[in-house]
């Protein structure tokens, strides 16, 4: 069921329990701004999550609301994650989903890396 995405941050939801190790996940990466790690239900061979560690619903809030360091530290392990995962050659895409037309599940601003195979047209039609 997708969110709103203009609702309050929900610190209940899975990757803020992720983020604190109430539950587990396959991590790849993790600095001082993001966590990246295995989507639990893979739709590519790689499927990876990169989310930035502030409370942020979504791009629009975390563009309005993260200071600059957080900001330039999330977009870099994004770049970071996917090179050290070796997709940059072959390419991969990079996926946001916001909100209910954007069918957003997890109220934690998350980006999605796939890669891995011929990944096809960007939306279905
Ligand atoms: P969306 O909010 O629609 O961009 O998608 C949320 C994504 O989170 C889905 O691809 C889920 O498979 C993934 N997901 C949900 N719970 C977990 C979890 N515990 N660990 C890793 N990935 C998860």
């Amino acid at each position: 069921m997708p969110i709103d995405a203009t609702l309050p941050y929900d610190d209940t939801n899975i990757f803020a329990r992720i983020l604190r190790g109430e539950i587990p996940s396959t991590r790849v990466y993790e600095d001082a701004f993001a966590l990246a790690f295995h989507d639990i239900a893979p739709q590519a061979p790689t499927h990876l999550l990169v989310i930035p560690k502030g409370r942020y619903v979504s791009w629009d809030d975390f563009a309005a609301k993260a200071d600059d360091a957080e900001i330039a530290g999330f977009v870099r392990a994004v770049g970071h994650v996917a090179r050290e995962a070796g997709l940059v050659e072959p390419g991969y895409r990079l996926l946001a989903n916001i909100g209910g037309h954007g069918h957003q599940e997890v109220p934690h601003l998350h980006v999605h890396i796939f890669g891995g195979r011929q990944l096809g047209a960007m939306l279905p039609r």
